[in-house]
């Protein structure tokens, strides 16, 4: 590849702050709310102008459950909290029997889980942002780390007032990609991403034959356009793509825009309108950390360090498994933390750990375990994990499988009157009937 030579140059250092949160998607929100409420100074940087990452702008607006399917509540602590932020402001579709967050439900009416109003949402999470003390800073493309030796000094930016640098004594990368932990030499794996964008659609005709539902959801629609992640797309002759480089992002942004086109050019009629788009590219897993410890995905195990427990959202009943602090740690750098999609999980614990829930969940760990660093004077690698795991389960964060959760898989499942999400919506829960590349 032909090179130039970028001119050295002083640039102003245009903050400064205890811990410095890169990414304002959902898991980088909570990583800076723990780590506010544990008493540091924290700054949020996030290239777009909207908090939620891919819950907002990507349009994924549901929130996956956090109960087991079984009538048991299996998060507490932020991830539960957050679900509760992002329809603060808008309707939400959470059973009855979840309202109050009781621990079992004898008899729940459906899943622990919601969907949520875009525009309200964002406007919720800027709120809150503001009520923990969490500086944010928009239009801000972090691009380099500067490193010195093993450690983090702080990041370089690009944003309208051009390039400049952020300091800090903890970085957490929450950005979605593990850009940061990557550039800053970091052990990834990266994987390539199938094609899908959603957009919400208004239809004066259904909505005429479904004036009697006063429900927002049942008369606006999200309509899907790709492939699902949940059959095999082997025989699709889709291309999938990386999120990791410019040519992968721009060729997925194409095509998934251009499979919106074709079903406008065929069913643009009076009465039809598309309501929105997608403003970040809806990549699924690209890159993640593979860190000190990876998440063992066998039901029941006991990890020692186990910050929480986690689930596959979607499984009915969800077999449960147990997360360790060193999947949010690399082995050598000592003050980068990872939150959320890019966790060190292989496999199957990865698609696992990329549900909105889980991302919450690691945000408030690394969140958590950067400030604990920082009041203790030690790294990431040298954190006190008792302490951590007990300020974790004070918030409500459950750490160690309770014994009767040990076999879930192995129980009947519970039959629900609705099936996970909405019927008006088509998310990664429905069953796929039809071709691979189709519009639904
Ligand atoms: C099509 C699709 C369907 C899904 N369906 C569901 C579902 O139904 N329910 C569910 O629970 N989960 C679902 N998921 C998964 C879930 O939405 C995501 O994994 C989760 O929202 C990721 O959160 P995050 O905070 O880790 O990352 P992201 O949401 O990707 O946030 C990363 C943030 O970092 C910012 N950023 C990136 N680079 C930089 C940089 N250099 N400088 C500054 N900021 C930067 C981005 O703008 C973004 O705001 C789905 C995902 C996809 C793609």
């Amino acid at each position: 590849m032909k090179t130039i030579t970028e001119e050295r140059r002083e640039i102003p250092v245009a903050g400064e702050t205890d811990v410095l949160v890169i990414g304002g998607g959902l898991a980088g929100v909570a990583a800076a709310a723990a780590a506010a409420r544990n008493g540091v100074k924290v700054t949020l940087l996030e290239k777009t102008i909207a908090l939620g990452g891919l819950a907002t702008l990507g349009h994924v607006c549901v929130y996956l459950p956090i109960d087991d399917g079984l009538g048991h509540r299996l998060y507490g602590g932020l991830a539960e909290e957050l679900m509760h932020v992002c329809h603060r402001y808008s309707y939400d579709d959470i059973p009855e029997c979840w309202k109050d967050s009781p621990w079992y439900v004898e008899n729940p009416t459906g899943r622990y889980q919601c969907t949520f109003n875009i525009p309200a949402c964002v406007m919720a999470l800027d709120e809150y942002m503001e009520q923990e003390g969490v500086k944010v800073m928009f239009d801000t493309s972090v691009c380099l780390p500067i490193m010195e030796g093993n450690r983090c000094r702080g990041v370089i930016v690009e944003n309208k007032s051009g390039r400049s640098a952020y300091l800090a004594k903890m970085v957490v990368d929450a950005c979605g990609d593990a850009d940061v932990l990557f550039r800053a030499g970091a052990e990834c794996e990266t994987q390539k991403s199938i094609v899908s964008t959603w957009t919400y659609e208004l239809d004066v005709d259904r909505i005429k034959n479904e004036t009697a539902s006063n429900e927002v959801l049942a008369n606006i629609r999200m309509r899907w356009f790709g492939l699902r992640p949940d059959v095999d797309n082997s025989g699709s002759g889709v291309p999938t793509f990386y999120g990791t480089t410019a040519d992968g992002v721009n060729d997925y942004v194409h095509l998934s825009r251009s499979l919106a086109l074709e079903y406008l050019k065929k069913h643009d009629r009076p009465g039809y309108a598309f309501m929105t788009m997608p403003t970040l590219p809806q990549f699924r897993n690209t890159r993640r950390l593979k860190g000190l410890r990876e998440m063992q995905v066998i039901e029941g195990q006991r990890e020692e360090h186990s910050v929480g427990i986690v689930i596959p959202s979607l499984a009915n009943p969800a077999p449960v498994y147990e997360f360790p602090y060193e999947a949010v740690i690399d082995k050598r750098i000592e003050n980068i933390a990872a939150a959320g999609r890019m966790v060190s999980a292989g496999g199957i614990g990865w698609a696992i750990m990329r549900s909105i829930p889980n991302c919450v969940f690691t945000g408030q760990v690394s969140g958590t375990a950067a400030a604990l660093a920082i009041r203790s004077g030690v790294t990431l690698q040298g954190l006190n994990v008792e302490a951590l795991q007990q300020n974790l389960a004070d918030t409500g964060v459950v750490i160690h499988i309770p014994e009767e959760l040990k076999h879930n898989s192995e129980k009947e499942p519970r039959k629900y009157e609705r099936a996970l999400g909405l019927a008006s919506l088509a998310t990664d829960s429905l069953s796929y009937h039809g071709k691979a590349l189709s519009e639904h």
